[in-house]
């Protein structure tokens, strides 16, 4: 082959960043153009407490799940919901204003309490953390969990407004069992 026609002419990467001769800025401010991520979007779903990148969730869903009065509800805003563990704030609003804590949500949020027996795991089917235990360790949790899915398929389940997260409980299920089937093989 011979290197003189050859047709990768372009440089590899290394080379345009001193070739691009940008010299209106030495100082390397010239390179924030080439980062495509808008920074806009990360801050604004971000938990206004632990920092964490919420889930968006429909409107109709924190009012499903809130206990407190519903006259503090914004029409047009989006709500997202914080998944973190240690991290009080169940749901909070797009301008990280207005949040909701475990106490305004009727039931107790599985993520905030994914340790304890009494937490709801499955919260159309009343499927508790417990429950899906002691099912792994008998070996019956494929049956349990057959059974949501039946349960769904036939449009039994009201996830999006039963569910704090706003969505299907399988995941959450799934892993709970896997946790517990992983403690008693060990
Ligand atoms: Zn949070």
């Amino acid at each position: 082959m011979s290197d003189c026609c050859s047709p990768i002419n372009n440089e590899p990467e290394e080379t345009d960043v001193v070739a691009s001769g940008d010299s209106s800025c030495s100082d390397g401010a010239c390179s924030v153009p080439n980062v495509e991520a808008a920074p806009a979007t990360t801050t604004t779903n971000a938990c206004p407490a632990c920092g964490q990148k919420g889930k968006a969730v429909d409107t109709q869903t924190v009012k499903a799940l809130l206990s407190v009065s519903l006259r503090t509800i914004q029409e047009g805003t989006q709500y997202y919901f914080c998944k973190t563990a240690d991290c009080d704030v169940v749901y909070f609003n797009e301008d990280g204003v207005q949040t909701y804590g475990q106490d305004d949500v009727r039931v107790t949020v599985y993520q905030k309490a994914a340790e304890a027996d009494e937490t709801p795991v499955c919260y159309c089917f009343s499927h508790t953390v417990g429950e899906v235990r002691a099912a792994a360790h008998s070996g019956t949790d494929t049956v349990l969990i057959d059974d949501i899915t039946v349960g769904t398929q036939v449009g039994q389940c009201a996830c999006d407004i039963r569910n704090p997260q706003g969505s299907c409980c399988l995941g959450n299920v799934r892993k709970v069992a896997k946790s517990a089937g992983e403690t008693t093989a060990v």
